[in-house]
């Protein structure tokens, strides 16, 4: 008799993608390694989640308006609907398979966190050091089963010993995202520059805070909200723009508005550095218009769909330098994003506990308590948001 454990998840038979919404709560079987039938669980270790975050990505699958494609295939080629949701967790090894300690120095017993992206290893990328472009890689909670369960199965590979004395545990259930923006700063030299990030939602509020830990001369946080601008300014940026409706002739035109603020809070330049950090469209021809001539793009928000980017050759025209981000550096962005953290002196850690989660006030939800109603008020009230997956 296997036990069973509660877990987030959608069930595309029974809930369907279209005609649902949300993460449904259902109990399942307890994962556990067995080497005689998966040789693979030799290598991978039982984790009990502690905490685990709530990413845009989440939100995006919460109303089925992202990774449609990537749930329906990957299910399809496991022969299974059911898929187990969450990618951002801490918890602690309860089990390992026999390789665990050898290949990677994990062991029962260790506080951990990981990376969602799940890579190949073989693949060119993989064997050149860039795992975070590998070409046949999957991600936890959308192409293999997640993290939103009370015991879940990871590969040892993408673990990350933690330690809870030095990072609190509910923030390092955040790495994974505070990695991304880590990665997104990575791109370029901030040093001296002025930064703008489009968008302060969760990961641009990280941008900001890491932006001027990293020692920019300006940041200036824009977006729709003025809560979020509030935050982008406790937590470092200088200057803040509010982006107000306009009358445009298409919804990808530029907010004027907004770039005329950019340009007389540059003298006329336009920043050095553009992150994109919302995901729409307008906002990525906002960063192409705010940046100075020779500066930097750094790509990060756009999901899924097509985008217009009228007049392309001023890219070229004006010199600008596009990157584009996705996921961590496995492991350099770990350990860049652990030192940030684990400083005591630089405030970084407390920020992003005080700031940004309320110091825990209504932005962590015990598991017990989840409801589909309970998630969205607090997903329109805060922008990040964790589950305390045990309680
Ligand atoms: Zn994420
Ligand atoms: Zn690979």
């Amino acid at each position: 008799m296997s036990t069973s454990i509660k877990a987030l998840t959608i069930d595309l038979k029974e809930d369907g993608w279209e005609k649902s919404r949300g993460f449904i709560k259902r109990e399942i079987p307890k994962p556990t390694l067995n080497e005689s039938a998966d040789p693979a669980d030799s290598a991978s270790v039982i984790v009990k989640v502690h905490y685990a975050g709530l990413c845009g990505s989440d939100r995006g699958i919460w109303n089925r308006a992202a990774f449609s494609d990537m749930f329906k295939e990957s299910l399809a080629s496991e022969g299974k609907s059911l898929r187990v949701l969450g990618h951002e967790f801490v918890g602690e090894v309860v089990e390992a398979g026999s390789k665990v300690e050898a290949l990677y120095g994990i062991s029962v017993g260790n506080p951990v966190s990981g990376d969602s992206h799940v890579t190949c290893g073989k693949c060119f990328q993989c064997r050149m050091g860039e795992a975070e472009v590998c070409q046949d890689q999957s991600i936890l909670g959308i192409s293999i089963d997640g993290i939103y369960a009370e015991y879940v199965k990871v590969p040892a590979k993408n673990l990350w010993v933690v330690d809870y004395e030095r990072v609190r545990p509910e923030i390092c259930a955040m790495y994974d995202p505070f990695g991304n923006a880590v990665h997104a700063l990575s791109k370029t030299d901030v040093r001296g520059a002025r930064v703008a990030v489009f968008g302060c939602g969760q990961i641009g509020l990280f941008s900001v805070l890491l932006a001027r830990h990293f020692g920019a001369a300006k940041v200036i946080g824009i977006d729709v909200n003025p809560d979020n601008l509030k935050m982008a300014e406790a937590l470092g940026a200088h200057e803040t723009i509010l982006v107000k409706p306009e009358k445009k002739e298409h919804d990808y035109d530029v907010d004027q508005a907004v770039i005329d603020q950019v340009m007389k809070l540059t003298y006329g330049k336009g920043v050095d550095v553009s992150m994109e950090m919302a995901g729409f469209n307008s906002s990525v021809n906002n960063c192409i218009a705010a940046t100075r001539f020779g500066g930097d793009v750094i790509l990060f928000g756009i999901k899924d769909g097509d985008f217009v980017v009228p007049n392309f050759s001023r890219m070229v025209v004006k010199g600008i330098t596009m990157h584009n981000v996705i996921g961590r550096q496995i492991f350099k962005t770990w350990q860049i994003a652990q030192r940030v953290l684990s400083d005591e002196t630089n405030g970084v850690q407390d920020k992003m506990w005080n700031v940004i989660m309320k110091g825990g006030q209504e932005t962590i939800i015990p598991l017990s308590e989840f409801s589909a109603e309970l998630l969205e008020e607090r997903m329109r009230a805060y922008p990040k948001l964790v589950f305390d997956i045990q309680k």
